[in-house]
């Protein structure tokens, strides 16, 4: 009883002061009861409500290209993975699935894929401006790994207003552990400072319970998110792909990952935060219950029906089959279903603090 009224105390300090130490982190994260989760979701949910309201911000993936040069243990579209279907879309392909997106009322558009050197920096650079020329309201967000300072500024000049790049893990001996030697934890947070320097709004994150994640991780990844002040965070539980070398590992947690969605909010209340489409494979209503424990923004597949199956990063991923017209209405109805709406807005960080 004595450490569930002391987690609750650290709540409050966490949502007054939007930081707390190491041993505070540490014991705030071992063993929530459901009671300290409810408490938790409550309390996300009426800060995310004070800023956002109940709409929420809609993005459109357009999974581009399942080609990559990295062969990250973790992920199914890995280089070393053979039996990939490989495919990649052209500029006029990727232009199109923009269209049938701001049809259908998307203002933000993320361009992500595998580390595909078939996209240099001027066709990409072409790409933006040929997408911010076409459709002016709309955002353009890039998550395409990892890339030098000068490429980062060249996409950015060419009018990208965002960067998805989830750190994975903040602890340098874990990145080791879900990564080949070639990937290294210092060029990756180096990309995330590069990104907020440089002025996109930036997004990172990681997986909830990958492979050797322990309790001291989970306090480290808070601690690097009360440095870095990112503007998005993205977190999904880790789902294993039977053609990696984690095949056989656990998967993540749901109620884990909602609980620590719930104390990302607290900790930065104005955050852009997805319900992810891992937390809605590993549960029907997994998206659901990331809003309800906090999160502002889903992120429906605008990528063309043909190519989604191929995009794999783990086993079971929803909505490969729908048409993206499909995919609105149902999350429309989802979110209707626990009193919030779609906001048709661009959906830029509301700076509240
Ligand atoms: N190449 C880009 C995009 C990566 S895919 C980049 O490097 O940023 C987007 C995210 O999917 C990854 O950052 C990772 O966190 C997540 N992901 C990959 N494999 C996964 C798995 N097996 N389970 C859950 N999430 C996974």
């Amino acid at each position: 009883m004595k450490s569930i009224s002391l987690q609750t105390e650290l709540l409050l300090k966490l949502e007054q002061n939007h930081r707390l130490s190491r041993p505070e982190w540490l014991l705030l994260l071992t063993h929530p009861s459901k009671e300290l989760s409810n408490e938790v979701f409550s309390r996300a949910r009426r800060l995310r409500d004070r800023i956002y309201g109940k709409k929420i911000y809609l993005r459109g993936l357009i999974e581009f290209t399942n080609i990559c040069q990295n062969n990250c243990y973790y992920c199914g579209i890995r280089s070393g993975n053979p039996k990939v279907e490989r495919y990649r879309l052209l500029p006029k392909e990727i232009l199109a699935c923009c269209r049938t997106g701001r049809d259908l009322g998307f203002r933000t558009f993320v361009l992500q894929g595998g580390e595909d050197p078939f996209y240099t920096d001027e066709i990409l650079t072409d790409l933006i401006h040929k997408i911010k020329q076409e459709f002016p309201d709309c955002a353009v967000t890039l998550s395409i790994g990892e890339k030098s300072k000068e490429s980062y500024q060249a996409y950015f000049d060419a009018g990208a207003d965002r960067y998805l790049l989830r750190h994975e893990t903040a602890t340098k001996e874990h990145y080791q552990l879900l990564h080949p030697k070639e990937l290294s934890y210092e060029n990756r947070i180096r990309c995330l400072f590069d990104l907020k320097e440089i002025g996109y709004q930036t997004g990172c994150g990681f997986m909830v319970g990958s492979p050797g994640q322990n309790t001291e991780h989970l306090a480290e990844e808070f601690l690097f998110l009360q440095r870095i002040q990112p503007d998005m965070i993205g977190i999904g539980p880790f789902i294993p792909h039977h053609e990696t070398p984690f095949a056989k590992e656990v998967k993540g947690s749901v109620e884990q990952t909602l609980f620590l969605l719930g104390l990302i909010r607290l900790m930065i209340p104005d955050v852009l935060l997805p319900a992810t489409t891992a937390l809605g494979t590993l549960h029907t209503r997994g998206r659901e219950l990331g809003i309800l424990a906090g999160a502002n923004v889903l992120m429906p597949n605008l990528s063309p029906v043909n190519n989604r199956k191929q995009y794999e990063l783990y086993d079971n991923k929803i909505c490969t089959g729908e048409e993206s017209a499909e995919c609105i209405s149902c999350l429309a109805q989802r979110l209707h279903s626990i009193g919030h709406e779609i906001s048709y807005e661009r959906g830029d960080r509301i700076k509240a603090l």
